[in-house]
């Protein structure tokens, strides 16, 4: 397999990083099986990073072969929890060594500013595996109380081999989020990132082996969502997938899993987050947070305040704040300090979030800022705020995944959570206010999977995410992904009860 050399020269981190690439199989480095590859875009300038293999179907069954095989021998009921805590403590030592590198790795891929990536990717990448191997050797069935001359229990057993396909807005963390449950249960996993950001994904297969996981125990191979993920989705030896991206793919995930096996589905899909601000808010504190809501990741995140509703009598004044402090953004280089904004991931996410802008435009909706690209490299594009919109809209309804929120005054409290659940995504929602009652009863009405008060984009390795809606099935993080893992044996034992 090829090697990846950059030499990174970012006043956070000079170094030179070199490794193989390869899809990861049974421990190893790989070719793909068709001995194709796929470029990889550094988004800042359009130019071609390095180029990874391509997995194909066949390699897939090459990975699943050697998943099966950990499951069988050196993982799943084999290793006793404490020990899969052990190994994945020493990745989480490992991850930490190496954080400025899986940073570096990350703006280069996707864009994300190094600070951020530092701070929130893999800061919470970290968090999250160490809170994972915390629960290994905590994961236990219960006794039932039947009758005397019986004894029954459940057993939380390993699924076996799962799937695993993630999205590229956020490469390490869901890397984590993924991996993290499914190892704490003993399953053995088959990942696959998304082709535009496979880097860390690949990167963290060396610490995998460095920490001294069994081969074969996670096999990360780098493809195209309808070669090798579908694959995954379909294959008839994986008893598992979980998903994270867009809703139209969860779609084909679920209709790919029921035509196969009717594997187990768990998904992470879109959102059209509201974000309320009533009267009473604190409204420096609220539009501080409506911009980290929208624009940061450059609104490349799937709980993005991308509606933002605004009380009447507050209105005008967030408005002209909202406008100065976005104006103030800067936008550039993801790795100079003081970028609070890189580019887009993709020429075609570029492409989708202009046409979204158009369509905006076309439908009467006002640009108030942005509304254009910014500079002539690279897929750059200014923070966006629409207003005079209507519901009917495509920017008020649809997810465009890039910094462009609507703005949307609202009279009270009725006529705002009826317009904030007039969506069919359910991720996340915000409310501003110091009314706690208010505050209390509007986050309880809201159709979404976490409601947040006072603040938004807030996330713990211990508290559970996932969509009501077409945002999703199951629940991340927390003890709720364990669920997700694990097969619930109920085993009765005969104490004497003659036939
Ligand atoms: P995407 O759905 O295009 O791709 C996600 C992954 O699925 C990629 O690895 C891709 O290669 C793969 N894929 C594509 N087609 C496939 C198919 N037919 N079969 C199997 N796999 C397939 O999404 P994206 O553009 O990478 O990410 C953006 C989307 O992800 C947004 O909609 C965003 O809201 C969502 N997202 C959701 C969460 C969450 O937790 N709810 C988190 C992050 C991102």
């Amino acid at each position: 397999p090829s090697t990846f050399t950059h030499e990174f020269n970012a006043p956070a981190f000079k170094a030179k990083v070199s490794f193989n690439t390869g899809l990861f199989i049974n421990g190893q480095f790989v070719d793909g099986s068709d001995n194709t590859t796929i470029d990889v875009i550094n988004p800042t300038n359009g130019k071609v990073i390095t180029s990874v293999s391509e997995g194909t179907p066949k390699d897939v069954d090459l990975a699943v072969d050697a998943a099966h095989a950990a499951f069988d021998t050196a993982w799943g009921l084999h290793t006793p929890g404490a020990q899969r805590s052990i190994l994945m403590s020493k990745l989480v030592a490992l991850m930490e060594k190496n954080a400025d590198e899986l940073a570096a790795l990350e703006a280069l891929d996707n864009g994300k500013t190094f600070n951020w990536a530092r701070n929130i990717d893999v800061a919470g990448s970290i968090d999250c595996i160490r809170y994972y191997a915390g629960w290994a050797d905590k994961i236990t069935g219960q006794v039932q109380e039947t009758t005397e001359d019986k004894l029954t229990y459940s057993r939380h057993e390993p699924i076996g081999v799962v799937g695993q396909i993630i999205p590229w807005n956020f490469p390490l963390l869901m890397m984590a989020w993924k991996i993290g449950p499914a190892l704490a249960c003993g399953n053995t996993v088959v990942l696959k990132p998304s082709e535009f950001t496979p880097l860390t994904a690949i990167r963290m297969c060396h610490l995998i082996n460095e920490a001294g996981f069994p081969p074969g125990v996670v096999n990360v191979l780098t493809g195209y969502g309808n070669t090798t993920g579908n694959a995954i989705s379909s294959h008839m030896r994986i008893e598992k997938v979980a998903f994270t991206g867009s809703t139209i793919v969860g779609r084909k995930i679920m209709e790919a899993a029921a035509r196969s096996n009717l594997k187990n589905v768990t998904l992470e899909l879109g959102g059209k987050s509201p974000n309320i601000i009533f009267d009473d808010a604190d409204i420096e504190q609220a539009v501080n947070w409506a911009i980290f809501g929208i624009f940061w990741n450059h609104g490349q995140t799937c709980t993005a305040g991308s509606r933002i509703f605004v009380q009447e009598g507050i209105y005008d004044e967030f408005f002209k704040r909202f406008m100065e402090k976005t104006r103030s953004l800067k936008i550039g280089d993801p790795f100079a300090p003081d970028t609070f904004q890189g580019p887009q991931v993709s020429e075609i996410q570029f492409n989708r979030i202009m046409s979204y802008i158009e369509s905006g435009k076309a439908a009467g909706a006002k640009v108030e800022i942005g509304g254009e690209r910014h500079g002539s490299e690279g897929y750059f594009i200014k923070p966006t705020i629409f207003t005079n919109v209507d519901p009917s809209m495509k920017i008020v309804q649809e997810e465009i995944f890039g910094p462009v929120c609507v703005l949307i005054k609202f009279k009270d409290e009725e006529d705002v959570i009826k317009q904030a659940n007039d969506t069919l995504y359910g991720l996340a929602a915000a409310v501003f206010t110091q009314d706690l009652n208010r505050a209390l009863n509007t986050a309880h009405r809201l159709k979404a999977g976490t409601a947040w008060i006072n603040c938004v984009n807030s996330f713990n390795s211990n508290v559970p995410f996932g969509g009501f809606k077409q945002s999703g099935i199951g629940r991340e993080c927390g003890d709720y992904a364990l669920t997700n893992y694990t097969a619930v044996k109920a085993v009765h034992v005969n104490l004497g009860h003659k036939m």
